[in-house]
Parts: C-alpha cells; structure tokens; sequence
C-alpha cells in the first residue's frame, strides 16, 4: 500500500507538471482517501489552486503509510472530490488512481470487512451519477488488477472512461496518453464550458425588486399550468427507497393560479410571492416560492427535493403524532408544500407551494392554513439529516448531522419519556 501510494505520487506530480505546462491557467486539486479505519486519515483534501509549487508541496506531505491491504472508501474518495472540492470552471477532470476496490461482495471476493458495501450508504450509481451531472470527465490510474471489476461496474454506470496503467507504464508514455485523452474531451467540454460561462452569468443570485402589497389580481393574468406532489409514503421501507421519489411517480394535477408579479419577501434560498387558486370562489389566497438562482445545472432538482422531503415529512409527522395521541404530546404541525410547474411569460417556470387544503385532508395531514406566514422560510422548510448524504439537498449534514445537530444536544424530555424512548445518560 505505503508503495502505491508514492507511486500515486510520483504519477501525480509529473502529470501536473505536464499540465501545467501545457495550460498554466489550469487549477489543480488533491483528495485522497484512505479506508474507513484510518479515522482522521481517512480523507485528505487540497483545494484547487493555481499554484504549482503549493500543489507539490501539499502532495508531498501526505504520508505514503496507513491502512492495510484490501478494499479501501473509494466510493467516499470519489464523493469528497465530487462535493468538497470547488469545481467552479467549465472544464473539469478527474483523474482517480487506486490500488484497491470499494467495499462489497460486488467489486472484490477479497477478505472485508463490509461485504454489503459503503457503511455510509454511498453506492457507485448514486456517486458516479453525482460526478455526472457536475459535468467531471472521469479518468481512472490503474496501479493493480484487484481494481478490475470496480471498472467494469463503473463502466456499467457511466459508459466508457480512460485507464492509465501506473506502474508498469513509462511516465512520458503516460503523460502522452492523458494530453491525447484530454485533448480528445477537449470538443465536448467546450459545448459544457460554453454552457458553464452562460451558466455562471446567470448564476450570480437575481436581484428582485420587493413589494409587499398584495397584487390588485384584477390585473393578474390567468395561469394553468400543473401542481405536482409524491404520494406519502406508506411505510419506512418506501420512505428508505428512493426510486419511490423518481419524476414519474410524481402526481400530476391541473391547477388554475395568478401569481404576484414581484416576490413579497426573500428568504436565503427562496423568493416568495403572494398566490391565489382560482379554482375556488372567492380564489384561496396561497404562498409561493421560487429558488434565488435558476442558473443550476437542473433546476428541477431542487423543487423536486422540496417536494420529496415534503411527502418523507408528512409522513413523519403523521407517524409522530399517532404515537403521541392521547399522552398529551403536542402534535407536530406541518405544513405540506407540492410543486408548481408552468409555462407563461415565454418560459417554463417552477414554484414550491403551499398544498392546498383540501387535498391535505384528503391525505389525512396535518396542515395550518396560514395565507400570510412571518418566518415562514423556517416553518415550512424542514431539513432531513439522512445516512445516504445524496439525499435531501444541501441541508442534509449526514451522521454529522444526526449527531451534532440533534443527538448531542439533545437533553431527554416529557417526551421522551411519553414515547417510553431509551433515555441517554
Ligand atoms: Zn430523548
């Protein structure tokens, strides 16, 4: 292993060298990865920078000991690169070299000890498909023949990639090889960069003016455009899998509204604008709410997770307060929001929205009607800490979360005691 690794090294250097040479304007970044056992070794992380010298001698501090034979956290390797790293510019390359597979019976037969796979919930389609929609070209450095199978599954997942061989290449052999390789990427990113710099234009949060006033909806015109929502699921099992809150489960609805021209408020992540539903007469006064920048790579994504924690929420807090009937425990009130998609001013739009009242009782959750919310962006946002860190958006922190944002702090109360939960010293 201690050998592989300042092989790894020794690649490294001479293929930045390599680089930066060619394109002096290039970042270049380090993460490196160890196994779950090596604790605060486990992950080691230089950002991108555009210095050389300081690359070179980050590198050349990491230790080329630690852990032992066999299956390495390479899926969490790949993940801290892919989401710890700032990948700011249309080009992106990354270049994994490994001597060892990932966890689980599917990459190696070797001795580990995590045969069903990443402790962390990390599997190689949620990873690879990650570093997909970031738009990073993947290349692989191949030290040892134990990573065979893990190519061909990545290869399963993402199609074809280039692979080095390390050791048994010749540097400047190796170093010919990846400028053919990346130059050959080189027509198909300029596509992504021109995408990125358009991208990066937009980026930059819009400015909305404010207005506070409830529009004269006289003067509104008339939308019909679709509401959307996932089913609450029926139980932890369909709570856990998350193919359950794939696009073509969603439920489609038509819906008639007006909306504000301008956002009434502005939260950190969201605008809010006052709404009526014109199906009712007199039409229901509702909130809703569009993400700061549109200028994401997918833009859905973020309503779709609005919408996917909303259902995953609704059902905790159902499941909540039948436990808590009857003991004197407040009930958890919750307010469910759905999304919104149409099309008017020349362009698809999607909002988040307050579910409509009556379609919340029919689903038999617990709602507080409230047209005009103070803090609503605290209210009706709840943020799931969850295992699996690819789902819930940014504000899922992962264990780190469940630990330090609930479980250390958490003092054991009435209601805990109600619930008869096992108590913490
Ligand atoms: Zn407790």
């Amino acid at each position: 292993m201690a050998g592989h690794i300042a092989a790894a090294k020794d690649s490294i250097l001479q293929l930045t060298e390599y680089i930066k040479s060619t394109n002096p304007n290039i970042k270049i970044g380090f993460c490196g990865y160890r196994d779950h056992c090596d604790n605060s070794l486990r992950l080691q992380i230089f950002d991108f920078t555009n210095s050389y010298e300081e690359f070179r001698r980050n590198l050349t501090s990491v230790l080329a000991t630690g852990g032992s034979d066999g299956p390495k956290d390479v899926l969490g390797g790949l993940y801290a690169a892919i989401t710890q790293m700032s990948w700011n510019n249309g080009t992106r390359v990354l270049f994994h070299i490994g001597d060892y597979p990932p966890h689980g019976k599917r990459f190696t037969n070797m001795q580990d000890e995590y045969p069903d796979g990443d402790p962390n919930g990390l599997t190689a389609e949620n990873v690879l498909e990650k570093m997909k929609s970031e738009n990073i070209f993947y290349f692989f450095g191949k030290i040892t023949n134990y990573t065979d199978t893990m190519i061909e599954v990545f290869r399963s997942i993402i199609g074809e990639f280039s692979i080095f061989e390390l050791v048994e290449g010749v540097p400047i052999e190796l170093i010919n090889k990846f400028a053919a390789a990346t130059s050959s990427i080189t027509m198909s990113v300029s596509l992504t960069s021109t995408i990125e710099t358009r991208r990066n234009l937009n980026s930059s949060p819009q400015k909305l003016e404010i207005d506070r006033n409830i529009p004269d909806w006289g003067t509104r015109p008339a939308i019909k455009g679709a509401t959307l929502y996932y089913y609450i699921p029926e139980d932890v099992a369909e709570l856990k899998n998350q193919r359950f809150y794939d696009k073509k489960n969603l439920i489609s609805k038509t819906f008639h509204f007006k909306v504000a021209q301008k956002p009434f408020a502005v939260g950190v992540e969201k605008y809010a604008y006052y709404a009526i539903n014109t199906k009712y007469d007199p039409p229901r006064r509702i909130v809703m709410k569009a993400y700061l920048t549109d200028g994401t790579a997918n833009p859905l994504k973020k309503y779709l997770e609005s919408t996917e924690i909303s259902a995953l929420t609704s059902y905790l807090a159902i499941k909540f307060n039948s436990k808590a009937r009857g003991k004197g425990i407040p009930f958890v009130n919750f307010l469910r929001v759905n999304l919104v998609r149409a099309a008017f001013d020349g362009r698809t739009r999607f909002y988040i929205s307050e579910l409509e009242l009556q379609d919340a009782v029919n689903s038999g959750v617990i709602v507080e009607y409230r047209p005009v919310l103070e803090a609503f962006f605290l209210l009706t946002d709840p943020a799931i800490h969850c295992i699996d860190p690819l789902r819930f958006g940014k504000t899922n922190l992962g264990r780190n979360g469940i630990n330090r944002c609930f479980l250390d702090s958490h003092g054991c109360n009435d209601v805990c005691r109600q619930l008869r939960l096992p108590t913490r010293g």
